[in-house]
């Protein structure tokens, strides 16, 4: 599954460190164990499934459907009860018949709703062999994604339409099917389906045959499935196109609603690149016979695509390119989103992990092999500088008290629910990357490799892959995996004094931890691959610093950095004069150390490890001509920082808001000028990038010049279609909608309502409540729990209100719960109002969101209500105890850079060029 997409602008400020006003979905606070050999499971054992024949018949007008089940099982000891999961379904008949032919007896069913179960029982023993249990039995189709669900959207000439489709993971199979509905219990799916005759029916497998119904309907008979979890089945039904071509035997496909296929363009074409890749680097070749992607309008806030086996689903927003509006940044999160989902065709789908305390082995390996592939096959768009903004998301997480372990002990449906985060992504991908540089990139393929073939249709723990890779390498891996994946936290390396012999130069290393909100915190160990290089010097050294000591010696003599290409995970801690010689360097290091060595200032300076204004010594050593991604993530940096200053700002003194303002506009508008609104023929894609940032950023700074040529390209449109380029269209709105009086808010608001392109019509009204106006927002939280968005866009735009007024936010989400339940998938309910309220920096919050956790959830599901909490606590210990240190830097710096701070905003004016 790939996690909720966020929008460029909070994509790229989110990776930007921890000066960030809020942060995407916190996580569950659980101490770890490694997963036992005796897998969890909420059923009880000796009864194993081993193919299921399904017939559906799905009723889209009245949101319900019928259904006959056929399910071959082994009964390995006698027993008077069957129970499976079953969630929201009404059995009306069941029964139970040997396999090889004889008398079919009837069970008795119960259903018990809290521990999604059904219960079926014999009035005589079952004996142990193979069974037919065969049920009929109804259930609903949901407005959320989970389980069977619907989506509406306007369809061709205004009518509205409604399509199908199906999510099950984590454990929403059991909304369509009694099933065994855990990742170990695999088995085989031979699905047909009832549906109108004019409509596509779409599933993990080709149609094996299409039978006309006398009714207008026809019934299609999918192929049957090799061997897999309940969770990656899929079925989706609507009027559909799709377009395919042949990559090695396989038949690709995209899938898209009437009239959206030519969108769907590249990510047809970016399919098969991926696919030819991958059927090489696993040296399995994808099994099945055709793969598809199929898009869905509408959002989640658990997920953006799924990777259901040769059936991927993605949201619109993460597989269509319009050029109406989708961005350079769109375009490379479509082609990463799907790297993502193809990964798991092998790594999730044919190896799955046994239970969900793996759950990092489906993600963490995914993640990274999306990284790996978008930066190997568009080497132009430089996307393996982002590697740094995922580890710093991960690191921002693991640094505060509530963190996890990367493999951890899971129980209920909640805990898996909520064991998709940070730590399971974004750690998980940083500690292969890390792994993968200490092991070297071709011993990591053949290890992965040797682990596909060996487990090829079954399922694994992490150890499994250990013991591949350590094979592989021939190199002791497997312990070092176990500090980072075992345990919580981020290792901290002191880098001691250099010493300079006969050209070489050696650092002493000390391991200690990086705590953020725990200074005194006793250390855990880890043995920590380091690569260390002297600046300007092309060759590296490594060393494993173990037992807490080390040291490094590189080739060369002047500034070493240490982290060189920012594989490692951990945080650098220099003397002041390593430092100070690193910043004097700056310009001289490769941009990934430059955007690392940001990253670890911002984080060490928050931590008052460092003076919280180093940070800004490094954006003052960055020359104009510097990497445009490193500037992107300046730009977020000093967004980041700003938002906390707005935080202070909200009792009413706004001087230094406005003087921190002044300075960042100081700096970022020239570089606007530089790379002007208009793209240049044959930029590159970072540019795209960057200028989209800079856009984004001036306008949250206030700067006047670029907020009223923003309005006046915006104004430009309504005649000339063509006075905006479509890849800043989106950005430009952003701007207007951001600053938006409420004559323009209304103008806006038509707007939407008049747009027929559900991909643009979502983004417009999400727009709606991006506005910095605290009376529009209300509005924009009124309008949400109306019919008129959509029931899949209302959780976006509250969310969206949530990034400026988490209080407010929080506080209409509490007043309306039982609407804002409605709204948002199942998986999603008990993650969504702590995400809500994690950008605040009011002390009372903590005690609402306790409340909320003690009225609404289970004890055992409260770890993203605590990461919140840790969250806000720590936000307002930064704002209280780091924020002068800036404004002392500001004192002693700002003027010469900003030419005169404390006049009115926007002086750096960035309009018209
Ligand atoms: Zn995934």
């Amino acid at each position: 599954m790939h996690r909720k997409l966020l929008s460029a602008a909070v994509a790229l400020t989110l990776a930007a460190g921890p000066f960030v006003h809020a942060s995407a979905a916190p996580t569950r606070a659980r101490a770890g164990a490694p997963a036992s050999a005796d897998t969890t499971t909420q059923l009880p054992r000796g009864v194993i499934p081993t193919h299921y024949k399904i017939s559906l018949t799905p009723d889209a007008a009245t949101a319900s459907f019928g259904a006959h089940a056929v399910v071959s099982i082994n009964v390995s000891k006698a027993t008077n009860t069957i129970t499976l999961n079953a969630a929201d379904l009404k059995f009306s008949r069941v029964t139970l018949a040997p396999a090889a032919g004889g008398a079919e007896r009837e069970a008795l069913a119960t259903v018990d709703a809290d521990a999604q179960t059904a219960t079926f029982t014999f009035a005589q023993p079952v004996a142990p062999g193979m069974y037919r249990l065969a049920m009929d039995y109804t259930g609903v189709i949901g407005t959320q994604a989970a389980g069977l669900f619907s989506l509406d959207y306007p369809g061709a000439g205004g009518k509205q339409e409604r399509a199908l489709y199906t999510q099950f993971e984590n454990s929403d199979a059991r909304r369509m099917i009694p099933s065994w509905d855990e990742p170990a219990y695999k088995a085989s799916f031979a699905l047909d389906v009832t549906v109108p005759d004019g409509q596509m029916a779409v599933s993990n497998m080709p149609a094996a045959n299409t039978t006309p119904l006398p009714d207008g309907r026809k019934r299609v008979t999918f192929a049957t499935t090799p061997k897999m979890s309940t969770y990656l089945l899929f079925f989706a039904t609507g009027d559909f196109e799709r377009a395919a071509a042949q990559v090695d035997g396989v038949d690709v496909g995209v899938v898209t609603r009437r009239g959206a296929l030519p969108q769907a363009r590249f990510a047809l074409d970016a399919s098969q690149a991926i696919l030819r890749e991958y059927n090489d680097y696993f040296g399995v070749r994808y099994p099945l016979p055709k793969l598809d992607n199929v898009a869905g309008t509408g959002r989640s806030q658990f997920f953006s695509a799924m990777e259901n086996w040769g059936a991927i689903f993605t949201f619109e927003y993460a597989l269509l390119l319009d050029p109406a509006i989708s961005t350079q940044h769109d375009r490379q999160e479509i082609f990463a989103t799907a790297a993502h989902e193809m990964a798991h065709q092998w790594f999730g789908d044919l190896v799955t992990m046994r239970w969900w305390d793996d759950l990092w082995l489906n993600e963490g390996f995914a993640s990274w092999m999306e990284s790996r592939t978008t930066a190997r096959l568009h080497p132009e768009w430089n996307t393996q500088l982002g590697t740094v903004g995922t580890r710093e998301v991960a690191m921002r997480r693991d640094s505060v008290a509530g963190t996890h372990p990367v493999v951890q002990h899971v129980e209920t449906v909640e805990q898996a629910n909520q064991a998709f985060d940070e730590i399971t992504y974004s750690k998980g991908e940083s500690v292969i990357r890390m792994l993968e540089a200490y092991v070297g990139e071709n011993a990591w393929k053949n290890g992965v490799r040797a682990y596909m073939k060996a487990h090829a249709y079954g399922n694994t723990v992490s150890d499994d892959l250990w013991k591949q890779i350590e094979k592989a390498a021939g190199k002791p891996v497997t312990a070092i995996a176990h500090d980072f994946t075992l345990q919580p936290g981020v290792p901290l390396i002191q880098v001691g004094e250099p010493v300079c012999r006969d050209g070489n130069t050696t650092v002493p290393l000390t391991q200690a931890e990086f705590a953020r909100d725990q200074p005194g915190k006793a250390p855990l160990a880890w043995r920590v691959p380091v690569i260390a290089q002297v600046a300007g010097n092309a060759k590296q050294a490594t060393t494993l610093v173990s037992g807490g000591k080390g040291a490094v010696t590189v080739p060369g003599c002047g500034a070493v950095i240490v982290n060189a290409g920012q594989s490692g995970y951990y945080r650098t801690l220099y003397t002041s004069a390593g430092f100070a010689r690193l910043a004097q360097q700056f310009s001289a290091l490769a941009p990934i150390d430059q955007i690392g060595l940001l990253g670890d200032s911002s984080a060490l300076g928050q931590a008052g490890l460092q003076p919280a204004s180093s940070v800004l010594d490094l954006v003052q050593a960055t020359p104009a001509s510097a990497d445009p991604a490193v500037w992107t993530r300046i730009a977020a940096l000093l967004d980041g920082i700003h938002a906390r200053y707005q935080e202070q700002a909200q009792g009413g003194d706004t001087t230094r808001q406005r003087r921190f303002a002044a300075f960042a506009i100081a700096r970022l508008a020239p570089l606007m000028a530089q790379v002007g609104w208009n793209a240049r023929p044959g930029e590159a894609s970072t540019v795209a990038n960057l200028r989209e940032q800079l856009i984004v950023v001036l306008s949250d700074l206030g700067d006047a010049g670029l907020i009223a040529e923003a309005r006046r390209r915006y104004a430009a449109l309504a005649t000339d279609a063509n006075a905006v380029p479509g890849p800043l269209r989106k950005t430009v709105m952003g701007v207007v909608a951001q600053h938006a009086d409420a004559a323009m808010w209304d103008q806006l608001h038509t707007a939407a309502r008049n747009e027929t392109t559900p991909l643009v019509r979502d983004q417009r009204y999400t727009l709606l409540a991006a506005t910095q106006d605290r009376a529009l927002a209300l509005r924009a939280l009124r309008l949400a729990l109306t019919d008129e968005p959509g029931l899949t866009i209302s959780a976006e735009m509250i969310a969206e209100v949530a990034m400026r007024y988490p209080d407010m936010a929080f506080d209409f989400a509490i007043a309306n719960l039982a609407q804002i339940n409605e709204r948002v998938d199942a998986s999603s309910r008990s993650r969504y109002l702590a995400r809500l309220a994690t950008g605040s920096s009011d002390p009372a919050m903590v005690n609402k969101l306790g409340a909320y956790a003690q009225a609404n959830l289970a004890p055992t599901s409260r770890g993203d209500v605590e990461a919140a909490i840790a969250a806000i606590k720590d936000r307002i210990q930064v704002n209280a105890v780091r924020l002068p240190a800036i404004d002392a830097w500001l004192g002693e710096n700002g003027r010469q850079v900003a030419g005169g701070l404390g006049a009115a905003q926007g002086q750096g004016g960035s309009a018209s060029r």
